[in-house]
Parts: structure tokens; C-alpha cells; sequence
């Protein structure tokens, strides 16, 4: 009898009739023998509607506020869910995060989880129930309710799968698992049989959804086998597993996309040390998460400082950065929301030279013109006109041999 762990995404349980789908491959899979902890979403475009719903009475809901009402999403799935599988005739028990318990730190909207209690999800698996857990949700230190951050779920699955020392935390969304880039812009992209996790970990961090990013920190760390598949069909999807040794032959394994970054410039900013310092420690108290810096090398004793944050940083960041801009004497600050982010991904980049060269050139034949670049030990990424992303991405993807030739251009 294996213990399994399954996480079944928005879109996956986005109506009643989605839910029974979901209902009778759980039961399928418990008859097979097997004890199975099942942590849902919100039904899709729930988490945006309530989101959308504490805006209409402030720009700036109360953050623990805003979580007692984001955390309803996910109730309300693993309620509609256990109702279903009892009508079906077998046993199950919804629990919310607070009753598994789920324990995080005190940051509401993102925070991170410190503790899973084993207890309850025991008791409840030793009468052999079918477990539903709501996902993206936790308790903190005060007794209140948190969340974990956009696509926390997947964050839930597999802490609980870790804890569980379940056999296998399978991630169900609505494609057959990790492509070479987003199937859903580039027709043609290829989906892997495997990924390592640290390439997971920089596809997801660079913007690729499928999985959030927690959630493979997580995976590593505690060396939680991941099986990334589709709620609507069978085929077997994308492992995400530790780094094995052919894994090294792929030069570039993905391209990713991030259309939510925003680009701020200061100009002209004195080259002094502590400058750096001066700009971004006012950001981070703001609890604004810098991705991209480049400064210019300094021209008559000033340079530019440029840098990214998310979209739903920018007004507040631009707004800090003005104040900064005074006291420092910059001459004034840019900002552009209007860019996007795109990377290449591959351990194999490690031993390889011209592989950025090969991804500049591929933009420049394309016309795009490149705002900024960063890169490490297995990614190069280029920060673009967002209206570009599209034909970046299916480019590069095509010249660094990802395209599966076997599908027609759509
Ligand atoms: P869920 O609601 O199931 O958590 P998400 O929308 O969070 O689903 O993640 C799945 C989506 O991730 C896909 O529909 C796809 O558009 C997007 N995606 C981005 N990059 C990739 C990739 N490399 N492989 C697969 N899906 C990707
Ligand atoms: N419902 C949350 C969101 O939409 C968490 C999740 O789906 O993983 O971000
Ligand atoms: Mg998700």
C-alpha cells in the first residue's frame, strides 16, 4: 500500500462536473489500494475574483484581512470535492490548514511554511478516509490565517508529501506536464520525460507557472519525487527528480517567459559607496523583492542604476525610489511597466561557450532589441519589450532545436 500525495490545480476543479472527474480518478486510485492525501485550489479564477473584490473597497486591502477572505477559495473546493466523494460512497475528510495544521511564519500574502503537523492526516488515513485538504493556506504563531503566495498550493502538496514521506506528490494541471516553454504560446514545444530539480527550480523561478517555486525548494530539499501530469488524461507526465548524468548532454533544456516585471532607472546617480545601499535597502524594507540590477559604469562621477520588480510592485517601488532619488541627488527616475523577461534554461550551459551568443544573435535577427541581461550557471535571461515575448520565445526555442518537428505549426 503506497501513500500518495496528489494536488489537483484551479482549472482542474474550476466546475462541479471538473470535480467529479477529479472525484472518480481518486477513488480509481484508493481502490488500487492506495491511501491518498489530496490538496485542491480554488476553483479557477476564484482566488482573482476575491482578490478582485477587496479592491473594489481599497488599493490596499489589510493584509491579514485579505487572507481570512483569499483562504474561502480553497474551502470551498474541498467542501463541493468531499461532498462529491461521499455521494460516491466512500469515506473522506475535508481539513482546512489550520486543522492539519499547517504552521507558517507571520507574512501574510507570501508566507512560508515552518511546520506540518502529522497528527490529524494520520488519524484521519488510518480510518481509511480519503483526506481533502485545502491548499494555500496556513495558521502563524497568533493563531491566524496565512497564505502562502500565488500558486501556493502546490507549495501545500508537497510539504505535506515531504512530512508524509508519501511515495509520490503528483502536481495535476491542465497540460501533460513540463514542456520545453509554455505550450500554450509555442505550439511546438516539447514535453519533457524528466527535469532536474534545480532546473525546475530556475523554469519556475523565471516565470514558467506549472510549478510554483516554494514548491520545488521544498521538492529538493526534502527529495520529494514529483510527478507533474494532466487531470484530463492519463499519459504519463514530467518527473521532476535530482540531476542524473545525461541530463548534462542537453545544452539548453527550456525557454521561460516573465510578463510580470516592471523596469525603474535612476539616472544619473552619484557614484559614491554606499549608494547601492542607499537605493535598495529603503525597497527591501519595503518588503519589494528586486529581481535584475545593472549599473552603468559612471561617466563624469554618475551613473544609472536599473532594475526589475514585479508588476504589482512598481507604483509602490517607484514611489520609494522617488524619495531616494531626492536625498541622493539623482538627476530622476524611469520607470516601464511595458517589458517582459525571457531565459533561457539548461545545466548543459555550464560547459558550453556561445550559448548566449547564440541567444543575442537569434533576438537581433528577430528586430528586438535587448533592455537588460543577466545570467548564471545554467540560464541567460534578457529583459524585452513585452510585445516582443511571444516571437522571442517560439525563436529561441526553435534555434536552440526544442521544437518537437513531429506537430505541425498552429
Ligand atoms: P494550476 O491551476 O493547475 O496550478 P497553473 O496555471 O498554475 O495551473 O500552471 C499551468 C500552466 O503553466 C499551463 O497552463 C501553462 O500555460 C503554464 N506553463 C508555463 N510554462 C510552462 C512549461 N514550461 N511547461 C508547462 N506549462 C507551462
Ligand atoms: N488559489 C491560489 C491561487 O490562485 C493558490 C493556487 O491555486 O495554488 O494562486
Ligand atoms: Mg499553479
Amino acid at each position: 500500500m503506497a501513500l500518495i500525495v496528489q494536488k489537483y490545480g484551479g482549472t482542474s476543479v474550476g466546475s462541479v462536473d471538473k470535480m467529479k472527474a477529479v472525484a472518480k480518478r481518486v477513488i480509481e486510485c484508493s481502490q488500487e489500494g492506495n491511501q491518498l492525501v489530496v490538496i485542491l485550489s480554488a476553483m479557477a479564477g476564484q482566488t482573482d475574483r476575491l482578490i478582485q473584490l477587496a479592491g473594489e473597497i481599497t488599493d490596499h486591502p489589510d493584509p491579514r484581512e485579505l487572507d481570512v477572505l483569499l483562504s474561502t477559495g480553497e474551502q470551498v473546493s474541498i467542501a463541493l470535492f468531499a461532498m462529491i466523494i461521499k455521494s460516491m460512497g466512500y469515506d473522506v475528510r475535508s481539513l482546512l490548514g489550520f486543522q492539519v495544521a499547517v504552521l507558517t511564519d507571520r507574512l501574510y500574502g507570501k508566507a512560508r511554511i515552518r511546520k506540518v503537523e502529522t497528527a490529524r492526516l494520520k488519524r484521519e488515513l488510518k480510518r481509511n478516509r480519503i483526506v481533502a485538504v485545502a491548499g494555500f493556506q496556513g495558521l502563524d504563531s497568533h493563531s491566524d490565517i496565512t497564505t502562502l503566495g500565488r500558486g501556493g498550493s502546490d507549495t501545500t502538496a508537497v510539504a505535506i508529501a515531504a512530512v508524509l514521506n508519501a511515495e509520490v506528490c503528483e502536481i495535476y494541471t491542465d497540460v501533460n506536464g513540463v514542456y520545453t516553454t509554455d505550450p500554450h504560446i509555442c505550439p511546438k514545444a516539447r514535453k519533457l520525460d524528466a527535469i532536474s530539480y534545480d532546473e525546475m527550480l530556475e523554469m519556475a523561478s523565471l516565470g514558467a507557472r506549472v510549478m510554483e517555486i516554494r514548491s520545488v525548494e521544498f521538492a529538493k530539499k526534502y527529495n520529494v519525487s514529483i510527478h507533474v501530469r494532466s487531470s484530463f488524461s492519463k499519459e504519463r507526465g514530467t518527473m521532476v527528480v535530482a540531476e542524473t548524468m545525461d541530463m548534462e548532454k542537453v545544452l539548453v533544456s527550456g525557454v521561460a517567459y516573465n510578463k510580470d516585471e516592471a523596469r525603474i532607472t535612476v539616472k544619473k546617480v552619484p557614484d559614491n559607496p554606499g549608494i547601492a545601499s542607499q537605493i535598495f535597502k529603503p525597497i527591501g524594507e519595503a518588503g519589494v523583492v528586486v529581481d535584475m540590477i545593472v549599473q552603468n559604469t559612471s561617466e563624469d562621477g554618475l551613473t544609472d542604476v536599473t532594475f526589475t520588480v514585479s508588476k504589482s510592485d512598481f507604483y509602490n517601488t517607484m514611489k520609494v525610489v522617488r524619495d531616494v532619488a531626492l536625498e541622493i541627488g539623482a538627476e530622476k527616475v524611469l520607470g516601464d511597466e511595458d517589458i517582459s523577461k525571457v531565459s533561457i534554461i539548461g545545466v548543459g550551459m555550464r560547459s558550453h561557450a556561445g550559448v548566449a551568443q547564440t541567444m543575442f544573435e537569434t533576438l537581433f535577427r528577430e528586430n528586438i532589441n535587448i533592455l537588460m541581461i543577466s545570467t548564471s550557471e545554467i540560464k541567460i535571461s534578457c529583459v524585452i519589450e513585452e510585445k516582443y515575448t511571444e516571437l522571442a520565445v517560439r525563436s529561441l526555442h526553435k534555434v536552440f532545436g526544442l521544437h518537437n518537428e513531429k506537430l505541425q505549426e498552429r
